[in-house]
């Protein structure tokens, strides 16, 4: 937890549960990436933290902006960010949005099918198209396998279609699966892109974009996460290996490692229970839970750093658990988590590297409880 968000909990006691991101460290992030990967352009993911403040900064910073939506597409627009850094990446559009971006000047756009590629080829003709093949994300701990990309043959081949629908062929994408700690998988998946960039050359294709997606890890409680710069070293190896002096425009699109250690959430203690007389474990209820913005605790897949003012003192095993009538809305239970004994209903609880992913998926208002409160400082 950065000073500054030390000061904001202590000086403005804001009602919890809520998020306080600290932009210094966002800031940081994006000049980190750029100082280490100085030949990609940095498109962040938005749905990362796709609040006003962060865009903004990012805008400021000469960022551009990877986009899910004609309604993030807005946002970035409205923040400052000309539509020539804008991508729409999401491979599943419908084409009514497909035309809004377009006319506002979006003309760069992922997919990863042919019915999709059709649909471009009408709303947004001679645009820049680039088709994302698909990963397998071993070593990911939020994969984001099979829904999204298509295998390298159907890639080659639906490039091959674009020129012929009259859009320009521009490249390839992939993601590795977010918070990926297997430094592997980059080579493989680059090596894999370079395939297609050869079969197409053999076509007449010259494609001139690769988009390598994000995988920049945050910090959580597992501490297995390679440093930076051997995310760096790897990537930058792995190009110079596949591309060697054939290199393309790269594309990075971050958003873990962006926001995510740059937020810390603070929550208060519910209650503390037993469901029976012989229990050891005890129940801890937070006045935030899966719907309240910690959704990617869904199977126990990113385990948040904990702290409390009795951290040092002697801890007992606990499940955590949100304050929702929803028996889903257990946070950890698996996953091996100890709480001081001394906590008390009523103590704050700080939950750290929560920038990312936790406003976006906060529900609206679930059993009443309203969107998770943010703070950017
Ligand atoms: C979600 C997403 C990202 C961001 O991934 P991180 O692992 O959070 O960096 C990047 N690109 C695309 C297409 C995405 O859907």
């Amino acid at each position: 937890m950065t000073e500054k968000i030390r000061r904001f909990l202590r000086d403005r006691q804001p009602a919890t549960p809520c998020v306080v991101v600290d932009l210094d460290v966002v800031g940081a992030n994006y000049d980190r990436l750029h100082r280490l990967l100085p030949r990609a352009e940095i498109y962040y993911a938005v749905k990362a933290n796709p609040a006003a403040p962060v865009v903004k900064l990012l805008v400021g910073k000469g960022s551009c902006f990877d986009t899910a939506s004609i309604h993030e597409i807005d946002l970035c627009l409205g923040q400052g960010a000309p539509a020539e850094r804008l991508s729409f990446g999401n491979t599943i559009k419908k084409q009514s949005d497909i035309a809004a971006a377009f006319a506002r000047g979006v003309t760069l756009f992922a997919f990863d099918s042919r019915a999709e590629l059709e649909k471009l080829a009408v709303a947004a003709p001679g645009a820049r198209v680039f088709c994302r093949v698909l990963m397998d994300c071993p070593g990911a701990e939020w994969p984001l396998n099979r829904k999204f990309g298509c295998e390298l043959e159907m890639a080659r081949d639906l490039m091959i279609r674009a020129r012929g629908l009259g859009l320009d062929p521009y490249g390839l994408s992939f993601h590795v699966g977010s918070q990926q700690t297997d430094l592997d998988q980059w080579d493989l998946a680059i090596g894999r892109t370079a395939m297609v960039f050869s079969m197409l050359n053999e076509a007449g294709i010259e494609l001139r974009m690769l988009n390598i997606g994000g995988g920049f890890p945050a910090h959580y409680r597992r501490d297995n996460v390679p440093e930076l710069d051997a995310y760096a070293d790897a990537i930058n190896r792995a190009m110079e290996k596949h591309f060697g002096n054939r290199m393309p425009q790269l594309i990075i699109e971050p958003g873990r490692g962006m926001t995510g250690d740059a937020g810390v959430i603070q929550t208060e203690v519910v209650l503390i229970s037993e469901k029976g007389y012989g229990e050891t474990r005890r129940w801890v209820f937070l006045d935030i839970g899966k719907f309240g913005g910690l959704a990617e605790t869904m199977d126990e897949s990113i385990q948040y750093r904990i702290r409390t003012r009795h951290d040092g003192t002697e801890t007992g095993p606990v499940i955590l658990a949100g304050p929702t009538c929803d028996s889903a809305d257990v946070l950890y239970d698996k996953a091996d988590y100890r709480l001081p004994l001394a906590l008390r209903i009523g103590d704050k609880i700080e939950i750290h590297a929560t920038g990312a992913y936790t406003t976006s998926y906060s529900a609206v208002g679930f059993n009443g409880f309203p969107p998770l409160q943010e703070h950017y400082i």
